[in-house]
């Protein structure tokens, strides 16, 4: 690790207005590698002043040469920091790896949707415009995209480079000056980005980070009057205090929240096709993933044979230490690890036994957060297992009879986020994409490879706002309506 870091990369700075400078007071927090469970570096424990500092810094690049920049050259900018993430996919992928659990090969695949986010969002710079509307006559009426402003971003721990690549590519893009709270468990791409973006000449302000505490740093930048947008990715309970916040300053906010994600495999589903997507949208990131497909939804007659097959590949799964790329790493942390097995002992107490589970190889470290993928076969969709955001590697089988009920299991959860749909009866497709209560269908796949292009977001206690392909950059700026009159 300590290579990784010591290419200059002080991992105990904030960047404020273009300098990295440390917390007041020195104050900084450990980061962990839940891999070993190791202390591996530090990072600076931000708080209001350094959140005012970045705001004050934001304001001032907004009326600067950030805020005067044209959009083409903006565009330039960011798809030139795109490349040289590319260029350092190796460096940002093993930091985090060994900063989130999270295996190389996902790690990697992180790295590269960060730079194709700068890409996609960097050629969208100088193409969003406004319209012309035909009004009476002596008026020419005109629409105007401009930034917020200052916009927040507060992210979390799970997959931090596509979140910060999603939300804070978006909000540069349309010429907003941004200040991101990273999540205090893994903050290094996000400081590791930081220096990479300034190398490539990002003005000074137009990006601002300040690690630290959710209820310190995160709750002065969201409750801050400076601040013109929040976008959040996070849970469901820091959510609704984050558009408590917002709404005393009345700014407009994204909530991407969790979800309990569900697919529905019918008879005449492509089975071959499915069974890698039915298991690897479960234990992908060790299940910590907020469109994590926790829940497999199949039809009474295919039951039998879907938890014969999904049971194999679960028995072929490997848990280890994240660089060494086994498919499954350990959980962000020792109180994530609690959590999930507080779900797998409620089970045990409910009579549920796991058909399956994942192989702990002896050569796991010691100390790290590890959870072995666990399948439960038969599932009554009302049990907590089946209903509640468990955030590991664990799927439970629920069979259905027909359509209806599977449609009125899988909108039977307080999330919609993203649902799959697995038949060859092209109806059935079409029905179901209308009928299930989801940010997204997927239908004979599950994800779409995680396309940039593709607006993402929830409907009910998943969030609102979407974020992701052109629509999230609708969001990142205001209308503004200008009627000229000139009759004479
Ligand atoms: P969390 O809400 O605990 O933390 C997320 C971020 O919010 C962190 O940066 C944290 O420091 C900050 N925070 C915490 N308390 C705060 C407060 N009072 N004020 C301001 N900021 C505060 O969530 P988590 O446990 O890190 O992440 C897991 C959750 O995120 C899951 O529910 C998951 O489904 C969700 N998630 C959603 C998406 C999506 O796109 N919908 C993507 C990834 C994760």
């Amino acid at each position: 690790m300590s290579e990784l870091l010591d290419a200059g990369f002080d991992t105990s700075q904030c960047l404020i207005g273009g300098r990295w400078i440390g917390a007041s007071g020195g104050k900084t927090l450990p980061v962990e590698d839940p891999s070993t469970g190791q202390e591996i570096g530090r990072i600076a424990r931000g708080g209001k002043a350094e959140i005012e500092a970045a705001v004050d810094a934001a304001q001032s690049a907004l009326t600067g040469e950030w805020g005067r920049m044209p959009a083409a050259e903006r565009g330039r900018l960011l798809a030139k920091i795109g490349r040289a993430v590319e260029e350092n996919v190796e460096w940002l992928a093993k930091l985090e790896a060994h900063d989130v659990g999270k295996p190389l090969t996902q790690a990697r695949a992180d790295a590269r949707a960060l730079a194709r986010y700068l890409e996609f969002y960097g050629g969208a710079a100088d193409k969003i415009h406004g319209e012309t509307i035909p009004y009476l006559n002596d008026y020419t009426v005109y629409t105007l995209r401009e930034p917020h402003g200052v916009t927040g971003h507060i992210i979390p721990w799970n997959y931090p480079m596509q979140i910060l690549g999603r939300s804070v590519g978006a909000a540069l893009t349309m010429g907003n000056a941004a200040v991101l709270k990273p999540a205090e468990e893994a903050s290094l791409t996000a400081l590791a980005f930081a220096r990479i973006a300034m190398e490539c000449g990002l003005p000074a302000g137009a990006l601002n980070v300040v690690p630290g505490l959710g209820e310190e740093a995160g709750a002065a930048l969201c409750s801050h009057p400076g601040v013109n947008h929040i976008s959040f990715t996070g849970s469901l309970e820091t959510g609704r205090k984050i558009q408590q916040a917002a709404a005393q300053n009345v700014i407009p906010v994204t909530l991407e929240l969790g979800g309990k994600s569900p697919q529905i495999v019918f008879t005449d589903a492509d089975l071959d096709r499915a069974l890698p997507f039915l298991v690897n949208a479960g234990i992908q990131n060790a299940g910590q993933t907020c469109s994590a497909s926790s829940r497999i939804l199949v039809e009474a007659s295919l039951h039998k044979d879907l938890v014969r097959l999904m049971s194999e590949r679960y028995k072929a799964l490997t848990v280890g230490a994240a660089i060494e790329d086994q498919t499954v790493g350990p959980l962000i942390s020792a109180r994530q690890k609690n959590i999930v097995q507080g779900f797998l002992a409620e089970a045990d107490e409910d009579g549920l036994a796991p058909v399956a589970e994942g192989q702990m190889p002896k050569s796991a470290p010691m100390g790290g957060h590890y959870v072995r993928p666990t399948l439960y076969g038969d599932v009554n969709p009302g049990h907590a297992l089946a209903r509640d955001e468990i955030f590991g590697p664990v799927q439970v089988i629920i069979p259905f009879r027909d359509e209806e009920e599977a449609v009125s299991i899988a909108n039977g959860t307080d999330y919609g986020l993203v649902a799959g749909v697995w038949t060859r009866d092209g109806g059935r497709q079409m029905r179901l994409a209308r009928e299930i209560r989801s940010g997204q269908v997927f239908v004979n796949n599950y994800g779409a490879g995680g396309g940039v292009e593709l607006p993402f977001g929830g409907v009910g206690k998943s969030g609102h706002g979407r974020e992701k392909g052109f629509e999230a950059l609708y969001g990142f700026s205001a209308l503004k309506t200008v009627a000229v009159w000139h009759g004479r």
